[in-house]
């Protein structure tokens, strides 16, 4: 956490990403987290995936859409995504993950919520779902409120949650109820003191929290994390407060973290989704998977070829 903040500050300068855009071992760093730049890519992934028995959540890279034409592209590609996915017979276990920004919520809240409405029916048309991203916290309420709006017409519609916000307790009080998809996770975004706890072990005891009120709830939590300690909390959880006859717990991990443990839950009986994120505006993803832990950003320099 406390390397975070000085990375994703660094994230955004231009210097920097030209730099890391240009150069040529970027692709190998890239490749780890990244299942390529085109639709064949995120399907042989997700093919390759669903092979070993886990089921897959495929994002298309990019945020913060500035642009009308570019945010209806967007929507455009999920949609034709979907079709192929369906095609391809992937669907149910491979479902989307889409960012409310990338649609362009942030220039027009309505033609981000239209977009997200046309995923939407693409996914139920296709047999599967679509799971809506959490962005900084600034976005939090429009995000929330476009995934209440979402789930009028299709109530399978994933929100999710970032542990690390003050507000996220009552937000999964609110989120529990029946057949409620819900994602946690810590938080990828640095925020400021006022909104989130910012010390390792706040964030994960507000993890622990919100867990305990999403296992009592009525829906379906989506426990997306590597932290070891909150995966065994949410094996003895389940069994002490899931509700009988509501669904159980899936867990969520990224393409390229800890895949021995992906394989090891789901021989052990548990749903275990990937989330595969794939297309070329790749750097603001890779940024925020280097931000997180400090041996990325070695190995990242020792592909760039830094002697140290
Ligand atoms: C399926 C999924 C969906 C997500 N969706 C969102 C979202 O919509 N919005 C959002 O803000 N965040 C999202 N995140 C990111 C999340 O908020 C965290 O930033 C990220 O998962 C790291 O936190 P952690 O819970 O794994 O715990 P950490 O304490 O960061 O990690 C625990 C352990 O996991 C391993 N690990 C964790 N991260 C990495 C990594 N990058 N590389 C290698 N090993 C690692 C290490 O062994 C580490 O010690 C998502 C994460 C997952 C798994």
């Amino acid at each position: 956490v406390l390397a975070r903040t000085p990375i994703l500050a660094a994230a955004r300068s231009r210097r920097l990403r030209h730099l890391v855009a240009a150069a040529p071992v970027t692709s190998e760093v890239v490749r780890r987290f990244v299942a390529g730049e085109d639709d064949a890519a995120a399907l042989a992934a997700a093919r390759a995936l669903t092979a070993r028995g886990l089921a897959v959540s495929l994002d298309l890279l990019g945020e913060d859409t500035t642009d009308a034409a570019l945010a209806t592209a967007t929507a455009d590609a999920y949609v034709a995504l979907l079709r192929r996915l369906a095609d391809a017979g992937l669907t149910p276990a491979v479902e989307v993950s889409v960012k409310m920004s990338a649609l362009g919520a942030r220039l027009d809240p309505a033609l981000g919520l239209e977009g997200a409405r046309r995923v939407a029916a693409a996914a139920r048309d296709a047999g599967t779902t679509v799971t809506v991203d959490a962005e900084d916290h600034t976005t939090t309420d429009a995000t929330l409120a476009a995934v209440a709006a979402l789930r009028r017409d299709f109530a399978d519609v994933g929100a999710v949650v970032a542990a690390q916000l003050r507000r996220t307790e009552a937000d999964c009080r609110d989120l529990a109820g029946p057949g409620s998809r819900v994602r946690l996770c810590k938080g990828a975004y640095a925020e400021p003191p006022s909104v989130a706890f910012t010390g390792r072990a706040q964030v994960s005891a507000s993890y622990a929290r919100c867990l305990a009120i999403l296992m009592a709830g009525r829906g379906r939590p989506m426990v997306a994390t590597h932290d070891p300690a909150l995966i065994d909390l949410a094996g003895r959880l389940a069994d002490r407060l899931r509700p009988a006859g509501e669904p159980p717990h899936e867990f969520q991990m990224l393409y390229g973290v800890r895949a021995a443990e992906q394989d090891r839950l789901a021989a052990a009986g548990a749903c275990v989704r990937v989330y595969v994120p794939y297309g070329s505006e790749w750097y603001g993803y890779l940024m925020r998977r280097l931000a997180e832990r400090p041996a990325n950003v070695l190995f990242f320099l020792r592909a760039l070829g830094d002697p140290s």
